[in-house]
């Protein structure tokens, strides 16, 4: 998807023009992928635009650079205050914010502790990541060959710039077959989550989602509707599960920042159907918190004009 051009970034403390926030070739995050990151979206709202759960990613991107030995040389409520001054800036009512957190340049080589860490926030309008007819009406997806990061290797846990190699192999795999979105499963044949989301089923009235343990990013949207399923009495189970019980599921659905809660409409060319009650209830309660119509979830809103 192309990135719309807006006027600032904030990097490392200033803001520069956009077409000014550059690196050097020789960035070791370029070479490596040694970055961590975050996605994050601001919403219009009554009161003006509100990032959604800001504080709660930019903890999530501390503890993603604590785990690749990186420490960022802003707090939390730096960044949450130079986020929101970015977006005044650029004059936004609702954006995509993208914080990164990389390895500059200066180092070469495996050991890059010496290297700097650089800092940047960028921000621009951005549309629904697997589009609006997805939203309503759900997405093909389908279980890819590319098996997820297990605990051995790279932390599913952490959102660095190079695990999203594997991502990139499993998307462009079912893009290219006629879907638009895949399905990860690890080594054990549980399924753990989509390219850049998790995911939840519904079955006989139950609703599940794997757990931590399974290889997958604790999504901030997956706590977010694990909470709205709680309230409305149906509390999630995080549980295991492997493709057969999914194509078997009543209903399905992706969480992300990015694409936000996405009915699965097919698994592997296996109908799920069109979005059932659960989706349909746990999207319009997401639909109200994040435009600020939802008094009990207003916490979950930080306003950018405060
Ligand atoms: N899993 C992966 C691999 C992701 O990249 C994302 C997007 N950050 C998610 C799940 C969903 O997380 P969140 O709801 O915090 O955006």
């Amino acid at each position: 998807m192309s990135i719309p051009e807006v006027k600032k970034i904030w990097m490392n403390g200033q803001l520069v023009d956009w077409a000014d926030a550059k690196v050097h070739l020789l960035t070791h995050a370029l070479h490596y992928g040694s970055g961590v990151f975050e996605g994050i979206r601001a919403y219009a709202t009554p009161r003006g635009p509100a990032v959604f759960r800001l504080t709660d990613h930019l903890e999530r991107l501390h503890r993603s650079a604590k785990l690749y030995y990186m420490e960022i040389p802003y707090t939390t409520p730096e960044m949450a205050r130079a986020t929101k001054d970015l977006i005044k800036a650029n004059e936004l009512e609702h954006c995509y914010i993208r914080p990164i957190v990389f390895r500059g340049y200066g180092e070469m080589g495996l050991y890059p502790l010496a290297a700097p860490i650089d800092v940047a926030i960028a921000v621009w309008p951005w549309g629904t990541y697997l589009g609006d007819e997805g939203i309503k009406h759900g997405v093909r997806a389908k279980v890819s060959s590319i098996q997820s990061l297990d605990h051995h290797s790279i932390s599913p846990l952490a959102k660095a710039c190079g695990q999203y190699l594997n991502s990139i192999l499993a998307k462009i795999e079912v893009v290219k077959s006629g879907y638009e979105e895949a399905i990860m499963i690890n080594d054990h044949g549980h399924v753990t989550q989509g390219t850049g989301e998790n995911i939840f089923m519904v079955r006989r009235g139950g609703i599940f989602t794997p757990p931590i343990s399974a290889g997958i990013l604790d999504g901030i949207t997956r706590e977010t509707v694990m909470e709205i399923a709680e309230k409305m009495g149906n509390a999630v189970v995080e549980k295991d599960f492997t493709r057969a019980e999914l194509i078997h599921a009543d209903e399905a659905f992706y969480t992300g920042t990015a694409a936000e809660v996405v009915p699965i409409r097919e698994v592997d060319d296996r109908l799920i159907g069109e979005p059932g009650p659960v989706t349909r209830q746990i999207q319009g309660v997401f639909h109200e918190i994040i435009t600020g119509t939802s008094e009990q979830y207003d916490h979950y809103l930080e306003y950018v004009n405060d």
